[in-house]
């Protein structure tokens, strides 16, 4: 990463000749995602006997996503307002302000059952590629002895989905290096300097939210070491920073997860959610945009806008996909509800990517903490993995 940010500095933006290593990166790491996906969780479910605990470990997921995404765009905002990072710019808006309407919630639940399976893979549509794994696991477990071979089949190939992570893994620093070049050649100081401001403010609301927050719901909440905790999800936290694709780094996630001791059915049933719904980090930079916006045109902001941005941005992050720049789309539908000035969002797109980088580092991390506490709280981790004692499962 280091010599990546040091030979992009060097060539400039000459080192975008270097992005198709990254690219090359990406690509393998993604095309592990919908089989990876499928196939454990499906073996998951079919592993997991009681079907009352998955539904109860559904629910916590889904409250505890909910609730640390509503706490990190309040950090958000509170950041926003005590670093002022839009104050003194006195902006004009030329536009017309139109608003748009939030996606309705009904449109994003129905739209989670796939009219076919083979559609939502090929789209990789990982709400509906879970709806459908979930279906599919139960179905096999009803069915007794006649679903074993199935699940034979699907053990075997989330066995090697699971080998080819590693092997792809083996090429991270070289995918890594290629991407932190591009990145570090493309945004000089004349494009981040302006914005210096926001960009610092976003980073150290993710630093507080990543690292304090969840440090101390790991150590108070889970009673587990976190220190431990963030050693052993570092991998899958470098692989989120360079490419700021959650959903590009579940495979990674999901071998840290397992290298914390949580099981593989609860970890492929929890992470795969949380990559599509769980937004922490751009929670935060919504937070901070939007105050950053509002200071910059002068528009003030009262109690009742403060509280439909955090609803706003805490239900869009629901059926938002983590590919790089969906934030910034998200931020175009909160600014439009407030009724803030578009342009803004021009002015945060010159530098998103770098923003993009810290919020997709603690998107994943909020994913793998929300696993290991859901984990734990079901006896779904194994204390001897998440304390050094026993070596995983996991044979690469
Ligand atoms: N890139 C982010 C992610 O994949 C989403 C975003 O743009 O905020 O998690």
């Amino acid at each position: 990463m280091i010599l990546g940010i040091i030979t992009g500095v060097g060539l400039g933006t000459d080192a975008v000749i270097l992005k198709p290593i990254g690219s090359l990166f990406i690509n393998a790491i993604k095309m592990l995602i919908v089989p990876l996906v499928f196939c454990s969780l499906v073996v998951g479910v079919s592993s997991m006997q009681d079907t009352n605990k998955m539904g109860r470990m559904g629910l916590k997921t889904l409250v505890a996503y909910l609730v640390t995404t509503a706490i990190a765009i309040s950090l958000g905002l509170l950041m926003g307002y005590i670093l002022e990072p839009g104050a003194g710019m006195n902006l004009i808006t030329q536009e017309e302000i139109v608003t748009k309407d939030a996606p309705s919630l009904i449109n994003t639940i129905v739209d989670l059952v796939p009219q076919n399976p083979v559609q939502a893979m090929a789209a990789g549509d990982i709400l509906q590629i879970i709806v459908f794994a979930l279906a599919l696991g139960v179905s096999l477990t009803l069915i007794g002895k006649k679903g074993k071979p199935a699940v034979a089949v699907l053990t075997s190939l989330a066995e090697a989905m699971y080998k080819l992570t590693g092997i792809v893994m083996l090429f991270a620093p070289f995918g890594v290096f290629g991407l932190m070049a591009w990145v570090a050649g493309s945004y000089g100081l004349e494009v981040l300097l302006p914005l210096m401001k926001v960009v610092v403010a976003v980073y150290i609301a993710c630093a507080l939210h990543g690292y304090g927050f969840y440090g101390l719901i790991i150590t108070l909440i889970g009673k587990l070491n976190s220190l431990r905790f963030f050693k052993t999800i570092v991998d899958a936290q470098v692989i989120a920073f360079t490419t700021s694709s959650s959903a590009g780094t579940l495979p990674v996630s999901l071998r840290c997860s397992e290298r914390l001791g949580a099981s593989r059915g609860a970890s492929s049933f929890i992470l795969p959610l949380g990559a599509t719904i769980n937004m922490d980090g751009t929670a935060i930079y919504q937070g901070v945009t939007a105050l950053f916006i509002a200071q910059a045109f002068g528009v003030d902001l009262g109690t009742s806008d403060y509280l439909t941005i955090i609803a706003t941005s805490t239900l869009a992050s629901i059926g938002t996909a983590g590919v790089p720049g969906a934030g910034l789309i998200m931020l175009t539908l909160v600014l439009t509800t407030v009724g803030l000035p578009m342009e803004g969002v021009a002015l945060i797109a010159g530098i998103d990517r770098i923003l993009d980088m810290a919020r997709t580092t603690v998107n994943i991390t909020g994913d793998i903490m929300v696993t290991t506490l859901v984990a734990r709280s079901e006896g779904e981790l194994d204390m001897d993995i998440y304390n050094g004692h026993k070596k995983p499962t996991i044979t690469h």
